[in-house]
């Protein structure tokens, strides 16, 4: 696999804007039945505002690190709804993973992978079970070290993430929430999938697309 550059980091994040863009009024739609039906405008502005930011940036200067915090810094500025400071920990993190790298190797990848789903954990402090992103964020993350440390490829790996990361969101439908806006339903919320963890498929399945 060649290298990851600040070139292909932008081009996920760009990867992202259209796939969450694509994804806004089933975001919204599913938002409506448990929250306050925003989820997918809160996302699309988020990475909107990401895209917006990382455009003028010269990239052939720019480090890694220095993206993914102006990525944070902007989806933080443009989103109101929690999902702003959750995705703004996970680049800041993701920011962190790779402090000091000119360009990623897999083992970078896969960090910075792991470290946006411990950011998103860290920031929201929701376990797995509370219906929230966690649950399709923590098995996607531990699928994917697991493939790595298995000798699978970068490709393979988010390919196992993203797998991991559809069954966790579809196991929501099951789980009452007991973190965020919808919590407030305790048991109405059964039966139905959380907004954020159909979301993070969505980004994770842009991200395995773009990096694969
Ligand atoms: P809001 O509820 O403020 O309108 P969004 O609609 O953008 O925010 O996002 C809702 C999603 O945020 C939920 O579906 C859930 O996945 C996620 N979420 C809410 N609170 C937490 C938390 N404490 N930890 C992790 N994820 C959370
Ligand atoms: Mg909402
Ligand atoms: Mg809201």
């Amino acid at each position: 696999m060649i290298a990851i550059g600040t070139a292909e980091l932008k081009r996920m994040f760009d990867a992202i804007a259209v796939a969450i863009e694509a994804d806004k009024d089933r975001l919204c739609q599913l938002d409506g039945v448990i929250g306050d039906a925003d989820h997918g405008i809160a996302m699309a502005l988020g990475f909107g505002a990401v895209r917006d930011a990382l455009a003028p940036l010269e990239l052939a200067a720019t480090e890694p690190t220095v993206l993914l915090n102006t990525a944070a810094k902007s989806f933080l500025n443009a989103v109101g709804a929690s999902s702003g400071p959750l995705y703004a920990t996970a680049f800041m993190r993701g920011a962190a993973a790779v402090k000091g790298k000119a360009t990623l190797a897999s083992d970078d990848i896969i960090a910075l992978f792991q470290a946006m789903a411990q950011g998103i954990q860290d920031r929201g402090k929701a376990e797995i079970g509370e219906k929230t992103m966690v649950d399709a964020w923590l098995p996607a993350a531990q699928a994917a070290a697991a493939a790595h440390a298995a000798g699978k490829t970068v490709s393979e790996s988010l390919a196992a993430a993203l797998q991991a990361a559809e069954r966790g969101a579809e196991a929501t439908k099951d789980m009452i929430a007991a973190k965020g806006r919808s919590s407030r339903l305790g048991e109405r919320s059964l039966g139905h999938i959380d907004p954020g963890a159909a979301s993070a498929v969505t980004v994770i399945g842009a991200m395995r697309k773009s990096l694969g």
